[in-house]
């Protein structure tokens, strides 16, 4: 079992399969995108599968798939497969923009994967064109229904971006009412690629929480697991739920359970953090399972308490950006 050094258990990987994406988010990156790493600096879909299989012996319980965009590679569903039938990996989950997903959606349920996490920060179309800088609206939309009424656990993360998409909190609660979905809305962050300048969110977690009040009254807050991210409520009536991600104001540190890896093979403890080791080397060298467990032990061994504490690695200053830190 991995425990930190502030006495926390990790037992959840979010391991990035790529940097690319075949969306511009505006809070995610510049519109020209970011300088996209080399081929052959992305981990394999074999050294992926090297390092999950570790991860797992080393009681990691819970893969979450992430990027860039997941579906951009195209070898990802031989990556599922193998996960699917790895001993002690209990929840395989994929985070995704719903661009893409299509084609895999029957494979998916075959396999099993169920828990799927749908970005997605406006309903309304041009909203979602001007955030997105892509005209993909129809189908994210086409995909999203799909999932859900396929019997697929939707969850759908909502950004809220300040001057943008504010208009749309309430009437994507609505649109779900009749839907079993939980719709988590996340404070934006500092991981823009450079692409705007970054001081403060006007909205966070309890402005967000007071916006809904004024429109329903009726909700109740639910009880949520202790590693979990998000405050979680009921509005009555729905048949979904919707939550609050304090991603900026970082309330959730004390129980946090997760690591990342980048599709470069970096390790990061805390996403406000630098990258602590890189496995790219590592995995690929011969023998690479005691180099890997040493790696993942030492990084486990030196957490940032807090993602205030992480930051400070940076002094200040956050020019990466999501899709290559794994989000
Ligand atoms: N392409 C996939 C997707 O869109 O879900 C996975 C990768 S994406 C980088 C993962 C998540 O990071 C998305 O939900 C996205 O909205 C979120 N994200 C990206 N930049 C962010 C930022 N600056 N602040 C908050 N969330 C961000």
């Amino acid at each position: 079992m991995l425990i930190d050094n502030h006495k926390r258990t990790i037992n959840y990987l979010r391991l990035a399969v790529t940097d690319r994406c075949n969306l511009r988010c505006n809070y995610c990156m510049p519109a020209e995108g970011i300088s996209f790493v080399q081929n052959k600096k992305l981990l394999t879909i074999d050294e992926l599968k090297k390092i999950s299989q570790v991860l797992v012996g080393q009681g990691v319980s819970k893969i979450r798939i992430t990027g860039g965009e997941p579906f951009v590679r195209k070898d990802l569903i031989d990556l599922l497969r193998y996960l699917q039938k790895l001993e002690g990996l209990d929840d395989i989950s994929i985070t995704t923009n719903a661009t893409l997903i299509g084609p895999y959606i029957d494979e998916l349920k075959k396999l099993g994967i169920k828990n799927i996490n749908v970005s997605l920060d406006a309903i309304d179309r041009s909203t979602f064109e001007k955030i997105t800088r892509r005209n993909q609206y129809d189908t994210v939309h086409e995909n999203l229904i799909r999932l859900i009424t396929e019997g697929f656990n939707v969850r759908i993360n909502f950004i809220v971006l300040e001057g943008q998409n504010e208009q749309d909190i309430i009437p994507i609660l609505e649109l779900m009412k009749n839907y079993p979905v939980s719709v988590r809305f996340l404070e934006e962050m500092p991981f823009n690629g450079g692409s705007k300048s970054f001081e403060k969110i006007t909205w966070d977690y309890k402005v967000i929480l007071t916006h809904i009040t004024k429109h329903f009254s009726n909700f109740k807050k639910l009880d949520s697991p202790e590693t979990s991210t998000s405050i979680n409520y009921k509005i009555e009536g729905h048949k979904g739920t919707f939550g609050l991600i304090p991603s900026f104001s970082r309330t959730f540190c004390g129980s946090c359970n997760r690591l990342r890896i980048t599709a470069t093979g970096d390790i990061i403890t805390c996403l406000y953090g630098k990258p602590k080791a890189n496995l790219r080397d590592i995995v690929r060298n011969k023998n690479s399972k005691n180099g890997i467990e040493n790696a993942i032990l030492k990084v486990v061994g030196s957490r940032a308490k807090t993602g205030f504490d992480a930051q400070k690695e940076h002094g200040g200053v956050f020019e990466n950006s999501m899709t290559s830190i794994g989000g």
